[in-house]
């Protein structure tokens, strides 16, 4: 197959057949024959051969395309693969490139790990910024599944090879599934408090119900006795009318008396059963109920948690986007009533890229967690301050005017650069380039925020290390 491949043109066939020889008519008729067939065995079998050798050449042109975008190197290799087999080269040069070809794939798997990571155009990079985010997203459930995020963030900065990163990604798709079978767990815990409440609720229905139909039975019952009362004192005092003598009006009276006092004793004593059975009622209603606000303010404090996280960027330790879009909407809101100046900033790290491809992942978090640091020590509880994205982080200053407010960021400005920071033991210089806007009237969170972005961009194209207000 080798020479096939070489020419691409037919084998050459027998030139002519040889000379019959001397020994009769049939030996020759059968030399013949014999010749005969072989050339047709032949043919057929080139035949056989160029099929192949077309095929062959389709298959190395669709591998070549196939291969392409892995790195710089194999993709001059394959194209210089793909233009010999289009132009049907030799084989000496085809076996040359082809193993050449075999030290290229073999970089790969060996040396694209230590290659710079910009050398596949930044792919990596965003494959790894876009695990980090979602690794960040689910380090936000102060459960084991909040360590593991981290610890495979952890991993996330040693990975070098794309088998690496894909069981990075198979562990966070774990995780995320366990996040889901939690967050369906809470959603579950959430309903059977409600479901107790109702319960509760209904408990209480009733036992006010059955207050009052109690209360209705003592008032019944204190009629029946008034009444009682009444006809005893009506029918003794007739009985005391019609007494002759002073024994028979005393026998009278004490008996009239023991009535009284019977009715008075029973009265009495149902009442003390009522009183009984209702304090009872209403110590157990107590309970229920205490025990109940006891789980909602559990369930409260534990959903309050959930929203303090879930405006948290559990790298940094500030807010994070969502946080600042509502902050952001409340100030233009609060703004419109006070008139105070209130001044947006936008902050990117200069260079951060190249922090990330020069030192590392894990020194360009630490810059994010340093950075982040100092914005939030250098403003007033009242301000605010978030990371938004990447490098990029959000102001908002409540009273100064544009002025002072600038003055604010350049001190900040000049804070970071002059920082000392070092990555194992390697200096590593970090600045930061801001864009401020006042808030307007009838400002929009999004127009704000394309001003100050647009001040931000001016900023970068004077140089960077510089704030810029617009
Ligand atoms: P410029 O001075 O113009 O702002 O350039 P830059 O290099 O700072 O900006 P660019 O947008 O080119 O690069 C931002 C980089 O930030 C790319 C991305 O990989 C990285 N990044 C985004 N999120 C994270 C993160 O959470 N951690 C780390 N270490 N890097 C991140
Ligand atoms: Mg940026
Ligand atoms: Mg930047």
């Amino acid at each position: 197959m080798g020479s096939d491949l070489k020419s691409g043109v037919a084998r050459p066939m027998l030139q002519a057949i040889p000379t019959i020889g001397e020994s009769g008519v049939s030996e020759t008729s059968d030399w013949k024959q014999k010749y005969r067939d072989t050339v047709l065995e032949m043919e057929a079998e080139q035949k056989r051969w160029q099929q192949i050798e077309k095929v062959l050449r389709r298959l190395i042109n669709r591998l070549c395309a196939a291969g392409m975008g892995v790195n710089e190197t194999l993709d001059t290799e394959l194209a210089e693969v793909a233009a010999a087999n289009r132009r049907s080269a030799e084989v000496d040069e085809l076996e040359t490139l082809v193993s050449t070809l075999t030290t290229a794939v073999t970089a790969v798997d060996q040396v694209a790990p230590i290659l710079p990571r910009s050398a596949n155009g930044g792919r990596w990079e965003s494959a790894c910024a876009a695990t980090g985010l979602l690794l960040d997203r689910l380090a936000q459930s102060e459960t084991d599944i909040d360590t593991k995020a981290g610890a495979l963030r952890v991993e996330l900065t040693k990975a070098r090879t794309d088998a690496e990163l894909a069981a990075i990604l198979g562990h966070a798709a774990d995780l995320v599934q366990a996040r889901n079978a939690m967050a369906e767990g809470e959603r579950q815990q959430a309903a059977t408090v409600l479901s107790a409440v109702n319960l509760r609720l209904e408990e209480l229905l009733e036992y006010f119900d059955s207050s009052a139909d109690a209360s209705r039975a003592g008032h019944e019952d204190t009629a029946q006795l008034d009444a009682r009362l009444m006809t005893q004192v009506r029918e003794l005092s007739d009985g005391s009318n019609q007494a002759t003598d002073l024994a028979s009006l005393q026998a009278l009276v004490t008996q009239g008396l023991e009535s009284v006092g019977q009715s008075v004793r029973e009265f009495r004593e149902r009442e003390e059963r009522r009183l009984l059975e209702q304090n009872a009622q209403a110590e157990e209603m107590r309970r229920r109920v205490a025990s109940l606000e006891g789980e909602t303010r559990a369930l409260n404090e534990k959903l309050a948690a959930e929203r303090d996280r879930a405006r948290i960027d559990p790298l940094t330790n500030i807010c994070n986007r969502k946080a600042f879009d509502e902050r952001l909407a409340q100030e233009i809101a609060r703004r419109a009533i006070t008139q105070g100046p209130v001044s947006l900033l936008v902050w990117d790290i200069d260079d951060f890229k190249t922090i990330n491809d020069t030192y590392g992942h894990r020194a360009g978090d630490r810059v994010l967690q340093t950075v982040a640091k100092y914005l939030a020590q250098g403003i007033q509880s009242t301000d605010f301050v978030a990371r938004i994205g990447g490098e990029e982080f959000t102001m908002v200053l409540i009273g100064p005017a544009l002025e002072a407010a600038q003055q604010i960021a350049d001190e900040l400005r000049e804070t970071i650069a002059s920082l000392r920071l070092h990555f194992r033991g390697t200096p590593v210089h970090v600045t930061i380039s801001c864009g401020i806007t006042p808030l307007l009237d009838h400002d929009t969170p999004g127009r704000a925020f394309e001003r100050a972005d647009a001040a931000l961009y001016k900023a970068k194209n004077g140089g960077k290390n510089s704030c810029f207000a617009g």
